[in-house]
């Protein structure tokens, strides 16, 4: 029986809106400029999000739709506002998200999209990509997982030779992550096609002249190719039974697809090299052996600290199932995991998890906002929140640390270069950790440091 008072308000949603993550997906390819088909002020909202976690330059245009076209209809400025995008820009792709507004009077894109490639099928004209994502019916990581697919299934290429390469979706992961996904694909001898790739776009050297577009992201040419992989290995539990791009490929071209959980901690990291390893045929570099060994030394050594600590988890469906997975093999014991988003499947992915390691299950929420998160969180008194940057006031409240993990983090420095994934990656979350309850201890002590 919920113990909770029941709402009829959002307070602090614990989640992102809908086209936000479909901006964040279009930023990994290559030559694409994201556009929103809607008012000026979400492209502002949502730049401003990117850009304080990631610090670089995000342009997102916009087709700046006013009153008169919430009457009369956004179409003649979606037209106008591709056709700038091009001029100014030099896109290869547009990626054109709606927003609440066009999707409440009911713009049918699509067709906006056929018509302009057929009244300016003179010019060159860059891919069009166009994506659903009423922020009223989803979350960003709705919108990031619709316009990965909305890519898949708009540029795969028809009849495409057998190439043998891997398409990996992995979700809405940091720049750092993905640059060690692809050396594990390249330590197992497969090409990857990994969508999207923000790994320079979302974090780039610094450069003596602006580029409009940042260099890197998913080349377009691989886009194209990807029906002619070996496989797709795409993360997230709660993809099972959705549409995805990886199932797509999979009824259409008759690519395989694993679909694994976010590879965080050992369990999920051991799927995924096995898959990868079923794939190319090929044993895992001794380097990766090495770091899991690594990990597992640390686990024994940094055990005594976090054994039996009470955690706070929120966030991504995704990310909030592979860390409650992740915690409960070092001993944390999650009391409250909770999302913003609903229908995901997390609460099966979390019973799943206790299930196999003989743990009781926590409170599990979705649809949650930060209210009810603090609420819960309050009566079960963790010593610990992992989480993004919007759950600092509440711990701070509680007066406990939080260790940032996921989108957005506004409040620390370099959130675009935290690893979570792979055995390196949770090396790195386990230090943070341990860390984080060791500096606590030392706050809390009357004599600080000692020997611990
Ligand atoms: S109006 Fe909708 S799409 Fe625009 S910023 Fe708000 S929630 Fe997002």
């Amino acid at each position: 029986m919920s113990t909770t008072t029941p709402y009829v308000s959002t307070t602090n949603a614990c989640k992102l809106c809908t086209p936000l993550g479909a901006c964040m997906a279009f930023k990994g390819i290559e030559g694409a400029v994201p556009f929103l088909h809607g008012s000026q002020g979400c492209a502002t909202y949502m730049r401003r999000y990117i850009i304080s976690h990631f610090r670089e330059p995000v342009d997102i245009a916009s087709s700046a739709l006013g009153e008169k076209h919430a009457v009369y209809g956004g179409g003649p400025n979606l037209k106008k506002g591709i056709l700038n995008v091009m001029q100014k820009y030099g896109a290869k792709l547009v990626g054109v998200a709606t927003t609440c507004l066009t999707e409440t009077i009911g713009d049918d894109v699509p067709m906006i999209v056929e018509e302009f490639r057929k009244e300016f099928g003179d010019l060159d004209l860059p891919e069009i990509v166009s994506v659903s994502t009423p922020s009223f019916a989803g979350t960003h990581m709705e919108g990031f997982h619709a316009a990965v697919r909305a890519v898949a299934e708009q540029l795969a290429g028809e009849s495409v030779p057998h190439h043998g390469g891997l398409n990996l979706f992995p979700g809405m992961v940091s720049p750092a992550d993905t640059r060690h996904l692809r050396d594990i694909c390249d330590d197992h001898g497969l090409a990857a096609c990994i969508l999207p790739d923000v790994s320079e776009t979302l974090d780039g050297p610094a450069l003596l002249d602006y580029e409009r577009i940042p260099s890197g992201g998913t080349p377009l040419a691989d886009i194209k190719a990807m029906p002619g992989a070996a496989a797709s290995i795409e993360f997230g539990h709660s993809l099972p039974g959705r549409r995805t791009a990886g199932t797509f490929l999979k009824k259409t071209h008759g690519v395989p697809c694993f679909q694994l959980p976010l590879p965080i901690g050992l369990r999920g990291s051991d799927a995924f090299f096995a898959a990868l390893g079923e794939i190319s045929g090929k044993e895992p570099h001794p380097r990766h052996e090495r770091d899991r060994g690594r990990l597992v030394d640390a686990f024994v050594d940094g055990h005594k600290y976090i054994f039996g600590k009470r955690a706070v988890v929120y966030g991504e469906e995704d990310l909030v199932a592979g860390l409650v997975e992740f915690l409960s093999e070092i001993g944390v014991h999650v009391v409250l995991a909770a999302t913003g988003s609903e229908k995901t499947g997390l609460p099966s992915s979390i019973r799943k998890t206790c299930d196999e390691l003989g743990l009781k299950m926590p409170e599990v929420r979705e649809g949650a906002d930060f209210h009810e998160i603090a609420e819960l969180a309050e009566q079960l008194e963790p010593d610990l929140v992992v989480g993004h940057s919007k759950g600092y006031r509440s711990a701070r409240k509680w007066n406990v640390p939080l260790v940032r993990v996921g989108f957005p983090i506004h409040d620390r420095f370099g959130g675009q270069r935290l690893r979570i994934l792979g055995y390196q990656g949770a090396q790195e979350l386990f230090d943070r950790i341990v860390n984080a309850v060791l500096e606590k201890n030392q706050s809390d002590s009357p004599v600080g440091y000692g020997y611990l």
